[in-house]
């Protein structure tokens, strides 16, 4: 079964308003085994929804509108519908009774308007609207399943739940599998370079399919499959997963779409450990991560943003020498990572103090080019560890990876 959502809206076209209910329903069909081919958006005019009807009536089995159920004139889902169709509209009397109750209680005058939410497809189910007046449709015809449901995601979403839903299982249009997905996470490594390791596996791949894609400075893959049991689904992502893991085993740290930060702070509470930070480029971000993430109050005791050289000397004691002169190594060194990371820990008293200095762009600084950044990580009775790191982006990137970055290494 192919479906099409079409969105209608002219708010939607204008950019005013985010399309969260093809979204939605998008995940609900998916769930249900119904493939969603296409994603139409449309607005409020009666020509051009016409066409998106007929264009969807030519791909799809199964279509579903959003929007377009109100009482004003730009209103206009049903009436279009019915006449591509070939139906008509009629009032449908729950729906009507509702709509005059609801005047009636609040005294308020009811317009002729108002009784356009009642109306309803000649021969459809109406769709009961549970938190709203507008009624919704669902109609079998010539082979194709139509659902009108409201614009409202708060008055939609429980339409589609209790209403719609068990109306499209009733079709018996979903004799076909579910797809169900597993998400693997990784750190330490870009997408491209990821996608590399993985070539041969995601192109000769078709069951279960491998997508990766990069959000917010981590690299997730999506595996997918159909089944018709949970078990028989699980058995298939997990031998993929495995087959991953063993070309990335560095690199792979969580089979759920759960954040560095969250894997990181969970480890350290187990192990009763506790984390600084001095922060130069990040600019607290790096804490920022760790305070995100709840729990993170017995791990994370502390930290400097030292941004400034002054800052640097004052509070945190790095020599002058490192910092100032000629010959000095600058801020933007191995000798400063070090000794934020030291200093850090010692006066906080944690197991490991971190530090990041580095240039976050899109300038050079002390002649250093943007990308170039320290990390430190020094450990209680242990050997201070200090990496360059020369990360690629735009500032935001290169600050998000920087943070990033020093989760994985210590995560690790
Ligand atoms: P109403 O009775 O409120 O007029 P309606 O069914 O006619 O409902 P629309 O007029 O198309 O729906 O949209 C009403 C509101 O619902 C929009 O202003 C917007 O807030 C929300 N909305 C509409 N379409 C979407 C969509 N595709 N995704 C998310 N929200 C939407
Ligand atoms: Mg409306």
């Amino acid at each position: 079964m192919k479906a099409e959502i079409i969105a209608v809206g002219t708010e939607l076209l204008l950019g005013q308003i985010v399309n969260t209910n093809a979204q939605f329903l998008s995940q609900e069909l998916a769930a249900l085994g119904i493939d969603v081919y296409f994603q139409t958006v449309v607005g409020d005019n009666i020509t051009r929804l016409e066409e998106a009807i007929r264009i969807a009536q030519g791909r799809a089995d199964v279509i579903l509108f959003s929007g377009g159920l109100g009482p004003t004139q730009d209103d206009l889902t049903k009436e279009v519908l019915a006449s591509v169709l070939g139906t008509e509209l009629h009032i449908d009397r729950m729906a009507m009774d509702k709509i005059e109750q609801f005047f009636l209680s609040r005294g308020a005058e009811m317009t002729e308007n108002n009784r356009r939410q009642a109306l309803s497809l000649k021969g459809s189910t109406p769709l009961e609207n549970e938190t709203g007046l507008a009624v919704g449709d669902a109609i079998a015809q010539d082979g194709k399943f139509y659902v009108v449901l409201p614009g409202p995601p708060k008055e939609l979403k429980p339409m589609f739940h209790n209403q719609a839903k068990p109306w499209l299982l009733q079709q018996a249009l979903t004799d076909e599998q579910p797809i169900y997905s597993k998400m693997l996470k990784f750190a330490g490594i870009g997408e491209s370079a990821l996608e590399t390791r993985l070539l041969d596996l995601i192109e000769s791949q078709s069951d279960p399919t491998i997508a990766p894609y990069a959000k917010e400075g981590e690299v997730t893959i999506r595996i997918s499959t159909k089944a018709s049991s949970q078990t028989e689904a699980m058995t298939k992502l997990n031998a993929m997963e495995l087959q991953i893991q063993q070309r990335l085993p560095q690199h792979l740290y969580a089979s759920e779409d759960i954040p560095l930060e969250k894997k990181l702070v969970d480890m350290m509470v187990a192990r009763q450990l506790t984390v600084s930070a001095a922060e130069s480029c990040t600019g607290g971000l790096l804490m920022e991560s760790l305070t995100s993430v709840p729990g993170s109050a017995t791990v994370l005791l502390g930290g400097v943003v030292c941004y400034t050289n002054e800052i640097k000397k004052k509070l945190l004691h790095v020599p002058a020498s490192l910092l100032e002169g000629d010959n000095s190594p600058g801020a933007v060194s191995e000798e400063v990572a070090r000794a934020l990371a030291e200093n850090v820990r010692l006066i906080t008293d944690s197991d490991f103090g971190l530090s990041v200095t580095g240039v976050a762009g899109p300038g050079f600084a002390e002649g250093k080019p943007p990308g170039l950044v320290y990390i430190g990580i020094a450990e209680r009775d242990r050997k201070t560890e200090v990496h360059e790191l020369r990360l690629n982006g735009n500032r935001e990137t290169v600050r998000l990876r920087a943070a990033k970055s020093i989760m994985y290494r210590l995560w690790r």
